[in-house]
């Protein structure tokens, strides 16, 4: 009998644990509320952010026309765990001046050897659209939204090179957050870039500056420590649907 007693005590403390561990994981509930509380996190609008930052062709003192994008890098941050659950990355081959400028690669990092034989801009928007499907990102229970440093790279170079491709913008990418207006809405400061965010948390900054890729990385440990921070995000930048 007491054998059995604490057999079932077991058992029922083995499924309290499960029970905790899968509801303390949902958004909705309780429990979850009750822990983001405990560590002065808030519920985000958003289940992920698509951290986002183009690299373009440039010259130093002087602007390429037509611009195109060289570097197309995406990083899918979960806002509830914080987690990097997947990331997009493609160096693109400029079509109409095929030629990367040394300033260009001293800016970026990015070598002509890094873009020769990639795939051109629309091949690339093609597959960054499956992506976006694939990380189920817009599923019914599911909101997202891109997040960048600035508001260049929808408000201004992506539809540049749409309409230089030829290309629809889908209307995920025409809403965004300009962590820069956020970082000024959660701090009281407005953030010269990058650089300046990190400096200001005191975080260090990681890989090289002007890395597509690695800008992404830097804006998602500026994200997560905001969220960690309490700050709740919320759209800050918009595509004017006339001029799109
Ligand atoms: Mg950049």
């Amino acid at each position: 009998m007491q054998r059995l007693c604490t057999r079932n005590c077991r058992l029922w403390k083995k499924n309290t644990w499960v029970f905790g561990i899968k509801y303390a994981t949902q958004p909705e509930s309780f429990w979850f509320k009750r822990k983001m509380r405990k560590q002065g996190k808030q519920q985000q609008i958003y289940s992920s952010f698509l951290v986002l930052d183009f690299e373009a062709t440039c010259d130093r003192g002087r602007t390429i026309e037509p611009q195109e994008i060289i570097e197309f890098p995406c990083i899918k941050l979960n806002t509830n765990t914080c987690e990097i659950e997947d990331v997009f990355h493609q160096y693109i081959q400029p079509k109409e001046i095929p030629v990367i400028t040394p300033y260009c690669t001293e800016l970026t990092g990015i070598m002509q050897e890094m873009v020769d034989d990639q795939p051109y801009f629309e091949e690339t928007f093609i597959q960054f659209q499956k992506w976006l499907q694939k990380t189920g990102c817009w599923n019914s229970d599911n909101k997202s939204i891109f997040v960048t440093s600035g508001d260049w790279d929808l408000k201004v170079m992506l539809p540049k090179q749409c309409q230089l491709s030829n290309m629809h913008i889908p209307s995920e990418m025409k809403h965004w957050i300009n962590i820069k207006k956020a970082f000024a809405a959660a701090t009281g400061y407005f953030p010269r870039g990058i650089i300046d965010m990190l400096t200001k948390l005191q975080l260090p900054h990681q890989g090289r500056l002007h890395s597509g890729i690695d800008d992404c990385r830097n804006i998602a440990t500026v994200l997560k420590t905001l969220i960690d921070r309490g700050f709740v995000f919320e759209e800050t930048s918009h595509l004017d649907l006339d001029k799109s």
